[in-house]
């Protein structure tokens, strides 16, 4: 009888605990391809951090609590996150009511304690076009980005009424009220209180066919202004699954780092195949350290490279570093009797390379096109015609961009 009660009590604390355990992460499997990590090498010098910096849950129009972001992070291997929930567009507010706009931050920030995962602090400015939608990252308090005058008199009332009868999407009155009033407050002003809190800014998703319907990313006289005055810092060249290559331009034009995110809603394994191999859009940033006053000082020095799909994206003096220190060279050496060099390439990401052979040499199993699949590696048979003391060998990476039509080169060399 006491085994059977002891056993009761045991499984009521274990209800009891999953139940509370509203902040913690739940328990991760520790298979790495079920869980889709994504891995890179650090680069000279610096750390490689790979981040998400712009994700939602029910604290804005998301559908899940924020400790399922973080769970979803730990899982994919990453070492940043931020959620960004729309200040000014709130669905669930009525279920969800929270005065504070720093809860989902808060929830986040308190269930990824205990992991290495850092979470920033940040909001999405949303408004109409221009300047449509823009993330703030490390910023002090949320509360202080949006502001609402609620009408004044009749005639004000009326104005407000007839905004939300025009308005196309939204739900119910309430909501669409909120999003209307909230957004009566400039966005100038929401963008210098960010700035004011020392926040790193990135304008979201600019090709997003509702703010601009065919398809192009195009700054306006409002961008450009914050772009002077230097509060405009980044700029989305990847959201979710869309590629902008005009963003990509605006970005080079005018020095703003390149950001790409999931902007995800609902959960990643839904997004992406994680499984079959799949990943979301992350940024990987190149710190000095893991801590939040490094990670901000490599997104204000622009030191990013996006991950997306297949494609590596990446200004060169980031993206060349980092293509080095992905692939190396684990051994050499000549066949018996013959000039043929055996060679394995290591490729020491989660990245597969497409490379296009630019070196002199042509190989014994291969084309000049050479597939490097992710975390693996492959053997090279070189045809060098006679014995040498040093190898180089030079690639074109077909499946990285330093502008969007060109891509870098790599040199990978070794003594033999
Ligand atoms: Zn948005
Ligand atoms: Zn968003």
């Amino acid at each position: 009888m006491k085994k059977i009660q002891i056993l009761l009590w045991l499984s009521v604390l274990f209800l009891c605990s999953s139940v509370w355990a509203h902040g913690k992460v739940g328990s991760v499997a520790k298979d790495e391809n079920l869980n889709g990590v994504i891995n890179f090498p650090d680069v000279k010098g610096r750390l490689t951090l790979i981040s998400d910096l712009h994700t939602h849950s029910v604290f804005s129009d998301g559908h899940v609590w924020p400790n399922i972001r973080v769970a979803e992070a730990t899982r994919n291997g990453l070492d940043v996150l931020a959620i960004t929930e729309h200040l000014e567009y709130q669905p669930h507010i009525a279920q969800v009511p929270h005065k504070d706009r720093n809860s989902a931050f808060l929830e986040a920030n308190n269930a990824a304690k205990g992991s290495s995962l850092i979470v920033l602090a940040g909001s999405e400015i949303t408004r109409d076009m221009p300047p449509g939608h823009i993330n703030a990252v490390f910023i002090k308090d949320a509360n202080k980005l949006f502001n609402i005058d609620l009408p004044k008199n009749d005639k004000e009332k009326e104005i407000l009424n007839k905004k939300i009868r025009e308005m196309q999407w939204g739900a119910e009155p309430a909501i669409k009220e909120h999003y209307i009033l909230s957004n009566m407050w400039p966005a100038e002003k929401a963008v210098e209180a960010a700035n004011q809190q020392g926040a790193f800014l990135f304008w979201n998703h600019p090709d997003y066919y509702r703010q601009a319907p065919d398809g192009i990313a195009r700054l306006q006289p409002m961008h450009r202004k914050m772009i002077d005055k230097g509060y405009l810092h980044g700029i989305e060249v990847v959201n979710g699954s869309t590629y902008s290559e005009e963003a990509f331009r605006i970005a080079i034009e005018n020095n703003l780092a390149l950001i790409g995110t999931s902007d995800v809603h609902d959960l990643i394994e839904w997004d992406y195949l994680t499984r079959a191999g799949e990943h979301r859009p992350v940024t990987l940033i190149f710190a000095k350290d893991r801590s939040k006053e490094s990670i901000k000082e490599a997104l204000f020095q622009r030191r990013t490279v996006i991950w997306f799909k297949e494609i590596l994206i990446g200004k060169e003096d980031n993206l060349l570093p980092l293509l080095k220190s992905i692939i190396s060279i684990e051994s050499v050496g000549y066949g018996k009797g013959t000039q043929i060099l055996t060679v394995i390439i290591k490729n020491n990401s989660s990245a597969k390379l497409q490379l296009k052979n630019q070196s002199r040499f042509t190989f014994l199993d291969n084309t000049n096109l050479i597939d490097l699949p992710g975390n693996d590696k492959i053997k090279l048979k070189i045809k060098t015609l006679k014995e040498l003391d040093n190898l180089q060998l030079e690639f074109e990476v077909l499946n990285a961009l330093i502008t969007p039509g060109k891509n870098p080169r790599v040199i990978v060399s070794t003594k033999i």
